[in-house]
């Protein structure tokens, strides 16, 4: 077998790389997770909430989050095969730990998880994507780093019998009795953004790789594969202001600012435009990113003082970080440039508005605001001790959710309802899963569940 990476073996594992390896699967209760991480200790498993998160709320999730789009059929199989494709990445040598920093708060000594995602590779993206390579490589898969699939070769049946790839030394023809397509969206082509997404998308800051460039999309649709799922929406995140256009593979995923449903987010006009307290924020994150692209500027602040500070994701502490501390909310918003007097408007708006309540991160606390439009629906604390924080964002582009649409063998579908021999599709680059918004670690196990299916049935059908 030969796995073709566009990129050079320095630069090799795809947005993969760049996650923080968050998976998320259902499961019946601890022994589930505990099966997973053998190696977990006593005293770990001692101080572990992590409840149940049986398939039918994975399924429920995905579904609210998608506003009833997602694929049934595909949605089925991705949250069904979650928990078996977890014992199988771990029967072949995968490592997990519990995500005890991300989605875990401390109360009366034992770590609650919420939200529905447990675990993370070890070592995160790059630990994630070291160990695939080991284990293919192990297994006799050979890599062509620098070679780049340009064209499906197909027969005059109709079968894909390979691939034409630019590689090292130039151009050539690859035969193969199969060709399983896992190369990812279009996130990092700005024409493919703009002509897609929309106007305005060719402007967003990309988190992962520059060599997702739609090219699996692009070959599959010209040999007559069919187009499927939400084209003009991505995963687009809170990212911080000054990151690069593309992401760094040693700051990884911690551009991201992930803790927002704790503070407040406004504008450079000091107005705020969503519900900051929605949900958790592994349902609404992946969706906010639009929302910030659309703001003047592409900018956001999101603010805290000193009685959520401490509830501030390890991203946050990082030295790449764009940030202001002030004593007072004139002081931060001229620190930040925002409108001075809009924020100190928005801000004692907001502060009036909160409703007293019991105020607790780790569930949907209803603590929330009344009389201001957006409202903030749950952990709703007034701005108000001092000193202030402030930390800016844009919009980071995560993924695109256009694809290809797939059967359950994973195979890929031409335009007619007909699976197209010798193609299978995984990852990124299948369609008909997200649209709008997506469940946090989702994308991770997508790949797995139908990586997993489209090498089963490529192996079978050779
Ligand atoms: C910063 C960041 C954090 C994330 N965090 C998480 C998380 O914690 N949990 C989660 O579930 N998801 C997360 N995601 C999403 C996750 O990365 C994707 O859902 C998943 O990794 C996609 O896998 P993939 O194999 O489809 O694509 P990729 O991992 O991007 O792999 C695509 C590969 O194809 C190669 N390629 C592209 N074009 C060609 C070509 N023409 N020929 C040959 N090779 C080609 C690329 O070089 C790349 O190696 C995150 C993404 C980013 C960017």
């Amino acid at each position: 077998m030969l796995a073709l990476e566009k990129a050079p073996e320095h630069l090799r594992g795809g947005n993969t790389y760049f996650t923080g390896g968050a998976i998320r699967f259902a499961f019946n209760g601890f022994d589930d997770i505990r099966a997973l991480i053998p190696d977990l200790t006593e005293q770990e498993a001692s101080v572990m909430e992590v409840g149940r998160y049986p398939e039918t709320e994975f399924y429920d999730d995905l579904m609210r989050v998608t506003e009833s789009l997602s694929d049934p059929e595909m949605a089925d199989m991705l949250v069904r095969r979650s928990f078996d494709t977890m014992k199988w990445l771990q029967s072949q040598g995968m490592r997990f730990v519990p995500l005890w920093g991300r989605q875990a708060f401390k109360v009366d000594d034992k770590f609650h998880f919420w939200g529905g995602l447990i675990l993370e590779s070890v070592g995160a993206g790059k630990g994630l994507s070291d160990q695939l390579f080991d284990i293919a490589t192990q297994n006799g898969v050979q890599i062509a780093y620098g070679t780049a699939a340009t064209n499906l070769l197909m027969d005059d049946s109709g079968k894909a019998v390979g691939v034409r790839v630019k590689g090292p030394d130039g151009y050539a023809d690859i035969a193969a009795k199969s060709v399983v397509l896992a190369c990812g969206g279009f996130e990092s082509n700005p024409e493919m953004r703009t002509r897609y997404l929309g106007p305005g998308w060719e402007l967003a800051k990309v988190r992962g790789v520059r060599f997702n460039t739609g090219d699996g999309l692009t070959m599959a649709m010209a040999i007559g594969a069919q187009p499927y799922g939400h084209w003009s929406g991505s995963h687009a995140v809170a990212w911080d202001l000054n990151a690069p256009a593309f992401g760094n593979r040693n700051i990884a995923d911690l551009y991201q600012k992930h803790s927002y449903p704790f503070g407040l987010i406004v504008n450079v006009n000091g107005n705020r435009f969503v519900d900051e307290g929605a949900d958790f924020r592994n349902y609404t994150y992946a969706k906010y990113g639009r929302e910030i692209l659309f703001q003047p500027q592409r900018a956001a602040f999101q603010l805290f003082d000193q009685k959520t500070k401490h509830l501030l994701r390890d991203e946050y502490h990082i030295p790449q970080v764009t940030m202001a501390e002030a004593n007072t909310i004139e002081e931060l918003a001229q620190a930040m440039d925002i409108n001075v007097e809009g924020l100190v408007s928005t801000v004692e708006q907001f502060n009036a508005a909160c409703q007293p309540g019991e105020y607790n991160p780790t569930v949907l606390d209803g603590v929330h605001t009344e009389g201001i439009d957006p409202p903030k629906s749950n952990w709703a604390l007034p701005l108000d001790s001092p000193p202030y924080l402030a930390y800016a964002v844009t919009c980071g582009l995560t993924f695109t959710f256009g694809g290809l649409r797939i059967n359950r063998r994973a195979q890929v579908m031409d335009n007619v309802d007909e699976p197209i021999p010798g193609l299978y599709a995984a990852g990124e680059i299948v369609g008909g899963i997200f649209y709008h918004n997506y469940p946090g670690g989702s994308g991770l196990m997508s790949g797995s569940v139908f990586g997993r299916v489209a090498g089963t049935s490529a192996a079978e059908d050779v």
